[in-house]
């Protein structure tokens, strides 16, 4: 195995987070700092060191960066061993051990995460079995009460202390809230169905009752990273505590300012707390950052500046030159959306990918506009942080099904496609449910239910499917394809509007499940980190093909690209009009801008629309964000400046290519879009103006595209 020269390849700091490998330690820096990297080479160190790599436990915010952290890390020891570290979120890292321990709380080994939309429909359920919805009484919608459960729970906050704190308009409906909390409770253990945050309740309390078990997980695991540790909750850092115990071999990074999950009970300071929790831990910062430009890191430190609470930093480079961000508004919607095309274009001329490329929204309908003008110009893109795949309602239809195939007693499943069934609804499934509760054998039972007329033959084909499907020895493929040749018909009865649109999707699935050999796994991936639905490029699925990223910045956390679009940067829509309201919120949305900002690379543009389209108002007037109104103005360019400054019609177009020879006035060239043309002169040394025959006047960036002498 090769020596690594760690020296070389990180600054003093990293490299005393990378070497120290025993004891609790804490990297809090900056966005580029290099946490990531810092993370990576310690797990390779680790590995190199002789720890086994199955002792170390990677968490990360997505399995997808964890997957990426592993591949790195073998990549810089020429070897895969680093693939065998046990990466992945909290969620999975808690339920994989449920699906070992769990028994110890009385789940069974096959129970069924529910996501957020199963969660909203079983509180539905229960709210109108307890009659707290209906005429004449005002109760909060679904939605909410699931959220406030669920913060309840990341927050370990009593339902009393959380509405007063974030509801105080409840505050009349505690006692009701309370009993639905304790129906949905019971529902949940009743059928075996574990929420998101059900599976780092029931791992924190496992941990917290039995000491066996925290000694041989301990004993299992002998070292813990964490990324992102600013968006880690409560219940996650007592997690980390408990099966940190006894070795303490516990890395954490993070940065204060980047956090921006507190609607899931995230806390940032959280992270300020790790040193209370680990008494002795180690703190490092990372002061330089090798991302970005200094134009843009003085724009990420000015927005960053005005925060109330903060811990870290001033973002700065050793990196000389860069260019001015660019604020950019037009007149409407469809002005802003051509303008990032137009330069998205260019950017592709001289040489950047589309991949290298993202533009970024705090909510994903703001991009709606802007998907138009990409299909039209049939610039692909792939789209992140949207609608899943998973939360469509015909695939939730398929995923019901293979659900009852693991955990037949799942009865928010068999509510769903009993439903779908011509003639049945909710009444007759409410009973079909009642009586499938209790016998032993449900799907086999649906065949000798004594159905009305009308419907046996339904029930009948849905069971010969199910009984079909269960069979041992099935591929999770084969069972899939079982289940099409029943569902396609109802498919096209169902949702005859868009059948063909669905169909695809379901290809698509199939797809996803020919990579499982077990069902379990596959439901399980599926419900943790569903994959993004319809990939609206030009050709769907078709990510073999450069594509353009389209991404809430949510979804961006942690990445990088060369050029960042941070489009619709209007009051009311980022920051979010719900933020409006809340100090705390507003101080959430301005993290956000930081990171979105802190993603940028080479060349960052801010843009909004002058005015808007909003349903039922008509064209109103939109005010820039406050996160632009507030920058100083020296700290960008503003577009409309920049064009006055050239002379008309050089003004749309520059283009950077390969630095070449200096070219002389009066000299033929030929350029691969716009043709022949003859040079003007240069206005410094990397620029030419050509004027083309046809396509005008245009001022060329000598770094990328070839200039043909002629
Ligand atoms: P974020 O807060 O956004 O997650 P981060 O602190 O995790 O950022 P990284 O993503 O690890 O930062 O690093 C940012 C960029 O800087 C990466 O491209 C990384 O390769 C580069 N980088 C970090 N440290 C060094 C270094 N010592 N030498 C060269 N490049 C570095
Ligand atoms: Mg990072």
């Amino acid at each position: 195995m090769k020596r690594i020269d760690y020296q070389a390849l990180l600054n003093p700091a990293q490299y005393e987070a990378v070497t120290t490998l025993y004891g609790p330690l804490l990297v809090i820096a900056g966005a580029g700092s290099g946490k990531t990297r810092t993370l990576v080479y310690r797990m390779a160190r680790l590995v190199e060191e002789g720890i086994p790599p199955e002792k170390i436990l990677l968490l990360t915010f997505t399995r997808k960066a964890a997957t990426e952290m592993l591949r790195r890390a073998s990549a810089i020891l020429s070897e895969d061993r680093c693939e065998r570290v046990l990466g992945g979120t909290f969620h999975s890292l808690s339920h994989l051990m449920l699906r070992e321990y769990g028994e110890l709380v009385g789940l069974s080994r096959h129970f069924t995460i529910m996501d957020r939309g199963d969660a909203e429909d079983a509180i539905n359920l229960l709210r109108n079995a307890l009659g707290l919805a209906g005429k004449g009484r005002r109760f909060p919608k679904k939605e909410t009460i699931a959220a406030i459960f669920s913060k309840m729970v990341n927050k370990m906050m009593g339902l009393e202390d959380l509405i007063e704190a974030e509801y105080p308009h409840l505050l009349g409906d505690i006692e009701d809230l309370a009993r639905l909390f304790r129906h949905y409770v019971q529902y949940k253990l009743e059928h075996q169905l574990l929420d998101y945050d059900d599976l780092l309740v029931y791992w924190r309390r496992i941990l917290a009752e039995f000491p066996r078990v925290r000694e041989s997980v301990a004993e299992r695991f002998n070292f813990i990273m964490v990324d992102e540790y600013q968006d880690t909750n409560h219940l996650q850092a007592e997690i980390v505590r408990f099966m940190a115990e006894g070795h303490e071999n516990v890395m954490v990074v993070g940065d204060d300012s980047q956090s921006i999950y507190s609607f899931r009970g995230a806390n940032f300071r959280n992270i300020l707390e790790f040193p209370r929790l680990f008494p002795g831990a180690k703190i490092i910062k990372l002061e330089e950052n090798y991302r970005s430009t200094q134009p843009i890191l003085d724009l990420a430190n000015a927005a960053i500046a005005r925060a109330k609470e903060k811990y870290t930093k001033c973002l700065h480079t050793k990196r000389k030159g860069g260019e001015l961000p660019v604020v950019f508004r037009g007149r409407d919607e469809a002005e802003q959306s051509r303008f990032i095309a137009d330069r998205i274009l260019e950017l592709r001329e001289e040489g950047v990918e589309l991949s290298d490329i993202a533009v970024l929204f705090r909510s994903s309908y703001h991009s709606f506009d802007l998907e138009l003008e990409l299909t039209k110009r049939d610039i692909p893109f792939v789209k992140q942080g949207g609608m899943k795949l998973i939360e469509t309602a015909h695939i939730k239809d398929i995923i019901a099904h293979l659900r009852i195939i693991v955990n037949p007693i799942d009865m928010l499943s068999w509510n769903r496609i009993l439903l779908l069934i011509e003639g049945v609804g909710p009444k007759t499934s409410q009973q079909l449910i009642n009586y499938l509760r209790y016998t032993p054998e449900p799907i086999k039972a649906l065949e000798t239910y004594p159905a009305k007329p009308a419907i046996r033959e339904g029930l009948g084909r849905l069971a010969r499917t199910l009984l079909a499907m269960a069979k041992e020895g099935l591929s999770p493929e084969e069972r899939l394809e079982i289940l099409f040749e029943y569902y396609l018909p109802l498919l096209s009865r169902v949702y005859h509007d868009d059948y063909p649109k669905r169909e695809k999707d379901l290809d698509h699935l199939l797809s996803i499940v020919g990579r499982y050999q077990d069902l379990d796994d596959f439901l399980t991936d599926l419900a943790l980190e569903p994959p993004e639905a319809s990939v609206a490029s030009v050709e769907p699925y078709d990510t073999d093909r450069e594509c353009l990223v389209l991404s809430t910045i949510h979804s961006a956390k942690g990445l990088e690209w060369h050029t960042v679009f941070v489009i619709s940067l209007v009051e009311g829509r980022f920051p979010s009009g719900y933020s409006l309201g809340r100090e705390d919120d507003l101080e959430e949305e301005r993290r956000l801008f930081y990171v979105a900002v802190t993603r940028a690379r080479e060349r960052l543009y801010l843009t909004y629309p002058g005015t808007m389209y909003i349903p039922g108002q008509g064209r109103t007037i939109a005010k820039a964000s406050r996160f632009l109104a507030e920058l100083p103005a020296r700290l960008s360019r503003n577009w409309h400046e920049i064009q006055a400054e050239l002379s008309p019609d050089e003004a749309s177009v520059v283009i950077n290519i390969e630095t070449g020879p200096a070219f002389q006035p009066g000299e033929w060239v030929k350029h691969p879009v716009f043709g022949t043309g003859q040079v003007r002169g240069m206005t410094d040394q990397h620029k030419v103006v050509v004027n083309f025959e046809t396509a005008g006047t245009k001022t060329l960036h000598l770094k990328y595209v070839k200039l043909e002498r002629l």
